[in-house]
């Protein structure tokens, strides 16, 4: 270890942060795109997370490092999906908050805006998302590519899904593989021949444990869309999860209030039945902006049991309308990418 390695690293941070991405309008370093900074004697080792249409910030980078006098060389390792532009991340503290039926209907409500979407369903404890879309157990094509064999995903409702459900027996948990479940899900993230995609949504497992942090950190995620239900209880593990996310430097886009209110069948008047503030209060706390409150909706519930995404099939529910606002935010946010 140099003596001025520190100092070496700070001045190597503060010229990375120079490198803006045009589109986000921040720097590289503010949206989690340089992870594994390594200063080893003269030399500068990095890792850059990009989507495919971002290859231009490496020469920004090298121009950026060329000013420092003592680096003989510099290493940018590029990590990116072939073919996705932006890949973002759903995620929440606790099981059964509807975290994959927001990953569904915000994918739902992607594909109306016209984007082309991929659907990653990555929560090994629960993969429900092939039949939240109305697929049974289906047989995963292995293909050859120029750069070897890969899993062809699976087109449903206009959405391209890979899920780790579609690759093991049907009812058998795949939560005890333990040895196993990094591998496969490494491999999901390499092996998927997704084709063009203007979005990759993640559905994360549950919770903050081994399998969540290999999938961060093995991934170009621009941020990760927290889900919530109002309760205290389940707003104290989703702040343990954005720890947890800082910690690997991976931006927060914005949390999803879900099942914030019952509508009255009746008058339409709105009942928090478990409680009301929460998401707001954790918006607050962590200055990530609440992207929409989803409420209790009976149709939400059997959309998913019969493969029909209430984004597609009640498009004047509020609820559904609640998925169109958050998909035209990520597009205002992202759709520039090109
Ligand atoms: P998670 O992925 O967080 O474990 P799921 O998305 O599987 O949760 O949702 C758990 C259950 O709750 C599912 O049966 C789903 O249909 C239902 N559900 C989720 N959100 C709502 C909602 N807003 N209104 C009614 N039912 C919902």
């Amino acid at each position: 270890m140099q003596p001025n390695s520190d100092s070496r690293q700070q001045e190597v941070i503060q010229l990375l942060k120079q490198v803006i991405e045009p589109t986000l309008k921040n720097d590289i370093v503010n949206l989690g795109m340089v992870r594994n900074l390594r200063i080893v004697d003269d030399y500068i080792y990095l890792r850059l997370y990009i989507g495919c249409h971002q290859h231009q910030l490496q020469a920004e980078i090298q121009s950026v490092l060329s000013s420092i006098s003592w680096c003989k060389k510099n290493y940018i390792q590029i990590c990116t999906i072939p073919g996705v532009k932006t890949t973002l991340a759903i995620s929440s503290g606790k099981g059964g908050v509807g975290k994959s039926t927001t990953a569904v209907n915000i994918a739902a409500a992607l594909k109306l805006q016209g984007a082309k979407v991929g659907l990653l369903d990555a929560d090994v404890y629960g993969p429900n998302v092939p039949q939240m879309l109305g697929l049974g157990q289906a047989d995963i094509q292995v293909i050859q590519t120029p750069t070897g064999e890969k899993f062809l995903p699976l087109e449903v409702q206009g959405i391209k899904l890979m899920s780790v459900g579609l690759l093991t027996e049907a009812n058998r948990p795949l939560a005890w593989r333990g040895p196993v479940l990094h591998k496969i899900i490494t491999q999901f993230l390499q092996d998927v021949e997704w084709g063009e995609l203007d979005y990759l949504l993640i559905d994360l497992p549950p919770g903050t444990g081994d399998a969540q942090i290999t999938i961060i950190q093995e991934s170009p995620i621009c941020g990760v869309i927290l889900v919530t239900t109002p309760q205290q209880v389940v707003i104290a593990d989703v702040r343990r999860n954005i720890y947890m996310f800082r910690q690997v430097g991976v931006p927060i886009l914005g949390i999803i209030e879900n099942m914030s209110y019952l509508i009255c069948g009746d008058c339409g008047s709105h009942t928090p039945i478990f409680g009301s503030g929460g998401g707001e209060l954790l918006a607050a706390e962590l200055q990530a902006p609440l992207l929409g409150q989803i409420p209790i909706d009976s149709r939400i519930c059997s959309g998913g049991d019969t493969g029909y995404p209430i984004a597609i099939t009640d498009r004047t529910s509020l609820a559904s309308k609640v998925f169109v606002q958050i998909a035209v935010a990520l597009n205002a946010t992202f759709s520039r990418c090109s």
